[in-house]
């Protein structure tokens, strides 16, 4: 194939995954990821963090920063978690690709306070449906009272540091969701004590207000994506793109736009797409790929900046013409070198299969 563009990377890569986090509406979801983002702010600061739109990118080497001894790079070879900013879910049953979940895996969150709730159990039934794999994140456990706080600590050095009485306190809310999964058909333990992840649901106390745990969290989401989930993981990097649009919106300067995560291949400033909508497939040129700006950057310029091309795992803003009629759930093909119709054909498909819930 002479007249391809695609360069000279090794084609097979693997991608980021893709991670959603679930839970009881005030359990701390929106907290959580914004503990993860901010603690990825700051351990990439001397480095670049790539900027996403919809979701957050924490590449491993921020991972490990964050983990410390929990998590040796050496061990790993998948590039690192992709966040999805919108929690709850409701975006998690809309957003899906090729009839499954769009995230690859998710964090359940549960204050251990409150417990279960209607929502929580909501949540279990489509992880269980959806066959994703999940840990629970057991959150606010800075709340149980004479808690002495050591921020962004390991649970491990954190647990060790409280009184006895305290330890116990939390014990008693932590095997009352272990016993609440158990209720509903999950295996599940303390992470440490997870052997096979496929098997049990691993459980990790954590603080969203201290960022207690959070180490031990991106360590757990970290190794059980590396162990069980590389296979998926494996992409053509350089092929057409793949991808679920987040939202459709307007945006000033570009008109309608879409907000996609892509999962597989790549996306090109010149690709034609076709894009799932309320009638029909929609097929267009792709003006713009756009990410966001640098913050230091954003006084000065347009919010956004354009990229050349992107590839999976990826949050990116898409500008075309003919996007008024585009869904958020729907998908997004790009059509490259394919045939036009068999494209078509496929985004045909996968929107049925989105109707039929
Ligand atoms: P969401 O509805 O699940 O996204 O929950 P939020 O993230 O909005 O959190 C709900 C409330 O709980 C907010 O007032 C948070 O400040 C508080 N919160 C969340 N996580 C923690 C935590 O770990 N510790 C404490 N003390 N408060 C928390």
């Amino acid at each position: 194939d002479t007249n391809s563009d695609s360069d000279s990377r090794d084609p097979t890569s693997l991608r980021t995954p893709i991670v959603a986090v679930l839970g009881h509406v005030d359990h701390g979801k929106t907290s959580l990821l914004d503990k993860i983002r901010g603690s990825a702010v700051i351990e990439g600061e001397a480095g670049a963090i790539t900027q996403h739109i919809g979701a957050t990118a924490v590449p491993l080497d921020i991972v490990s920063s964050i983990a410390g001894d929990l998590v040796d790079p050496d061990d790993f070879d998948l590039p690192g978690l992709l966040f999805i900013d919108t929690p709850g879910h409701h975006s998690f049953t809309t957003l899906r690709s090729r009839g499954g979940a769009l995230a690859d895996i998710a964090i359940l969150v549960v204050d251990v306070n409150d417990g279960f709730q209607p929502q929580t159990l909501e949540a279990l039934d489509i992880l269980r449906r959806s066959e994703t794999p999940f840990i629970v994140a057991a959150n606010k456990i800075d709340t149980v009272p004479g808690w002495d706080e050591t921020e962004d600590s390991p649970i491990n050095a954190t647990y060790e540091s409280q009184t006895d009485r305290v330890q116990g306190r939390l014990d008693e809310q932590l095997y009352e969701i272990i016993g609440n999964l158990s209720d509903e058909g999950f295996s599940a333990d303390l992470y440490w004590r997870v052997q096979n992840f496929q098997r049990n649901v691993g459980v990790v106390p954590v603080s969203a207000m201290t960022g207690e745990g959070v180490p031990d969290l991106l360590a757990v989401m970290m190794g059980l994506s590396q162990r069980y989930m590389k296979e998926e993981m494996e992409i053509d990097v350089t092929g057409p793109g793949v991808g679920t649009v987040l939202e459709v919106k307007e945006e000033k300067g570009f008109g309608k736009t879409v907000d996609i995560v892509l999962y597989d291949g790549t996306i090109k400033a010149d690709d034609k797409i076709v894009v799932g909508g309320q009638n029909d497939p929609i097929v267009t040129d792709v003006r713009a790929l756009l990410q966001p700006r640098p913050l230091a950057e954003i006084r000065t310029e347009s919010r956004f900046e354009k990229v050349d091309e992107v590839s999976a795992a990826a949050g990116i803003k898409v500008a075309a013409p003919e996007l008024g009629d585009a869904m958020a759930g729907a998908p997004v093909r790009v059509v490259r070198d394919r045939d036009l119709e068999d494209v078509v054909r496929e985004v045909e498909a996968e929107l049925a299969d989105i109707a039929v819930d």
